[in-house]
């Protein structure tokens, strides 16, 4: 053989076997590497030192440096989050829908449910049933044995697009092993599980957050969910984030009949299954299962809620099919909530974002269903009494799941002596307002406008498109403006300097590093938009204050009734609740924001710095005003005209009569339609004059009440038996 012949070997050159050696290297010290992950990680059995894996590593990074040709997104040295700009996570439309799964509550419900897979079937069939994992849904395509893309389950037909983070997460494989891809029928798999922190690293990351000052995780799963969805990929690949693989998208896509063959082929395709499963038969199987997983709960090193329940076959599933929310071939049973006892240090009150006063338990921290619990809402006064709880009581908290905790009463052998009942404070924690409680509700509220708790809400409700119709305005402006104490009330707007307000910075950094402003055609547009919104109507602005039970159709109907501050200041309860459409509830909810001191500044601000507070009302009325001074109460239904009572209403007041909602002495007519009920009867005893439904259209027709009483149908007071 010459020696040009010896150096080709397959038509390659002498460089390329040297390079196919080198790509042989590779390969092996990815499988390699890949196989000690998966020892680490998923077995939790190492068979090398740390330093020798390191030293693989650094072998393998060297190697792929050295050829970038060879370079490998699903090489094991891609792991480490690279610079991917992952600020926004794009959607994810799944294979198929992530479905959530029903609950079976107790032990009932879950022999309810076999029932019903025993009737649908006409026999019970082989069951799995698998830890229910408390952490985060994850969806894992692999393409052609690749990770490709990793996503969350999101509202289960879209979740986000994580597969960076999920890229850094050590027992998910980048590839399949050779194993799993013998059975692997299709060339595109969507594989599904759970994503969790083990709690001793949950533990761990809040202590170090805690010692930087950071806020806590409330528990596990919010800290799994938290770390998945990092902007930077070195974050996520800083948490000890772990995974438990247990479904796929479409079954057909690899050999597998069922759900137990399912979580063989996914171990042997190199993912980290849970190994706490059992086949079962029958139902007492089941029953063990779940009796034996709720005791060794808190023993194991990651919180489950539960056991889900699976029928095994593949083919049986397809049989049982889906109803729009869950699977029917598949059930959690969730744990029994859980109850601890603790110290009530306080009841303090939060005040909500719109003015709502909240009583809240602040508890000695204590640990429970896998959560640290310190707060808790007592909803309300009256339930602060019918608990019976006072500061100082050993309460029982009890959280199941999910749920948030609850205070459930006190142990009264360990109530302290002297300890007092507990009362709602008279004025608002946060501004000192006087809190309202509102007939037949069991809320306090501060309605001061002036209230820093509520004032964001407040300031963004004035600048929204049914209120002043500020455009630019928005959410993220006002909130600059509140956290530099710029803007406290609405009428604080109104002074702001359009200069001034083009250098707000707007709490970001441009690409050369400066902070981001405002800027000044921002701030122009904003100033016009402030000055246009002094001239809007009456109604905008009522509406815009954010007065509780008044929306925007109600602000309308109260302006048509008082077309300017003044008219409608100047009304009674008594007046303002004869409104058509304005109720007790609400006339109240009028009167006492209109009578709060905060409140009266502001609007009279509001008017100094030129707000015209008044109605245009719709054209001048082309009706001779012939019921002007009289005033109409309807009450039951107009059949023969079919006319709402707010059409009849509107009818009365195009003659310039005034309609109300409750009968009074006052009341000149009650107009009673089919079945009129205690409207009628107040009108008879307290002798108002009746109009039936044929005098009322004679009425309407030129405003005459001479027409309307001698009409046809009508007595002198209208009276007819009904
Ligand atoms: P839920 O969110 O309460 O409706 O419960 C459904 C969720 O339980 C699924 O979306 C999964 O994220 C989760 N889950 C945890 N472990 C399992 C498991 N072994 N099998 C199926 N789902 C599970």
């Amino acid at each position: 053989m010459s020696e040009a012949s010896k150096t080709i070997i397959g038509g390659d050159t002498a460089s390329d076997q040297a390079n196919l050696s080198v790509r042989e290297r590779i390969e092996r010290l990815r499988r390699e590497i890949e196989q000690h992950t998966y020892n680490y990680y998923v077995l939790d059995a190492p068979v090398i030192s740390d330093a020798a894996f390191d030293s693989l590593m650094r072998e393998l990074q060297e190697l792929e440096r050295a050829h970038p040709e060879f370079q490998d997104p699903s090489s094991p040295t891609q792991r480490v989050g690279g610079a991917v700009d992952t600020s926004q996570f794009s959607a994810v439309v799944h294979e198929s829908r992530m479905y959530s799964l029903d609950n079976a509550m107790s032990f009932e419900e879950l022999d309810a449910w076999m029932d019903r897979v025993e009737s649908a079937l006409g026999y019970l069939p082989e069951l799995v049933c698998e830890l229910k994992i408390d952490g985060s849904s994850l969806a894992l395509t692999f393409q052609d044995g690749r990770l490709v893309r990793a996503a969350t389950r999101g509202d289960g037909t879209t979740g986000e697009d994580v597969t960076v983070n999920v890229r850094t997460v050590h027992d998910v494989p980048l590839r399949l092993t050779e194993e799993g891809l013998t059975k692997v029928l299709a060339p595109s798999l969507e594989l599904r599980g759970e994503i969790y922190m083990p709690k001793l690293s949950f533990k761990t990351l809040n202590e170090q957050n805690h010692a930087q000052g950071k806020s806590a995780f409330a528990n596990p799963r919010n800290a799994a969910a938290g770390s998945l969805r990092q902007k930077d990929p070195k974050v996520t690949k800083s948490r000890d984030l772990r995974t438990f693989m247990y479904a796929i998208a479409d079954e057909s896509a690899i050999e597998a009949a069922g759900q137990w063959e399912l979580l063989e082929w996914l171990k042997s395709a190199g993912f980290h299954v849970n190994p706490d499963v059992c086949r079962c038969t029958k139902r007492s199987e089941v029953r063990a299962f779940c009796e034996s997983c709720l005791k060794r709960r808190a023993d194991l090193p990651y919180d489950i809620d539960g056991v889900v329940v699976k029928v095994d076959s593949f083919a049986l599933q397809g049989e049982l099919g889906f109803t729009a929310r869950a699977p029917r071939w598949a059930i959690a049973y969730k744990f029994p909530p859980e109850e601890k006892t603790t110290l009530l240090r306080d009841i303090t009150v939060q005040v909500g974002r719109t003015g709502a006063c909240t009583p809240v338990a602040e508890l000695e921290p204590v640990l429970v269903a896998g959560s640290v619990v310190a707060r808790a809402t007592l909803h309300n006064e009256d339930e602060v009494a019918r608990k019976d709880v006072r500061v100082g009581d050993t309460v029982i908290v009890r959280k199941a799941g999910d749920v948030i905790p609850e205070i459930l009463g006190h142990i009264p052998s360990l109530r302290p002596e002297g300890s007092q009942a507990w009362f709602m404070p008279h004025e608002c924690p946060s501004c000192g307002s006087p809190l309202v409680r509102e007939e037949g509700e069991a809320v306090y509220r501060c309605v001061s406008l002036d209230c820093p708790a509520q004032a964001h809400e407040r300031l963004v409700h004035w600048a929204s498109r049914d209120a002043l119709d500020i455009e630019g305005l928005g959410d993220e402006i006002i909130q600059r403006l509140l956290e530099r104490g710029i803007v406290h009330d609405v009428a604080d707007f109104y002074l702001l300097e359009e200069a001034d307000l083009a250098l707000l910075p707007m709490g970001r950094i441009n690409k050369e590093g400066e902070p981001v402003v405002l800027g000044a055609k921002n701030a122009s547009k904003i100033a016009q938009q402030l000055a246009l919104s002094k001239t809007k109507d009456f109604s905008r602005v009522l509406f815009g204050l954010g007065i509780r039970h008044v929306g925007k159709t109600t602000a309308q109907v109260l302006c048509e009734a008082y077309p300017s501050y003044e008219a409608l200041n100047a009304a009674t309860l008594e007046e303002l609740s004869g409104v058509e459409r304005i109720g007790q509830v609400m006339a109240q909810s009028i009167r006492s924001f209109l009578d709060n001191p905060d409140n009266i500044r502001v609007i009279a601000r509001l008017r100094d710095l030129g707000f015209e507070m008044t109605e245009t009302l719709p054209d001048a009325p082309a009706r001779p005003q012939t019921l002007a001074g009289l005033t109409f109460v309807l009450t039951g239904t107009l059949v023969e005209s079919g006319m709402s009572r707010s059409q009849a209403a509107d009818a009365l007041k195009e003659f310039g009569a005034k309609v109300t909602g409750s009968v009074s002495k006052k009341t000149s007519y009650v107009v009673c339609g089919m079945d009129a009920g205690s409207k009628h009867e107040k009108a008879l005893a307290l002798g108002v004059p009746v109009l039936n439904e044929a005098q009322f259209l004679a009425l309407i027709r030129r405003g005459s009440l001479e027409e309307a009483l001698a009409s046809a149908e009508g007595g002198l007071f209208g009276e007819r038996e009904r």
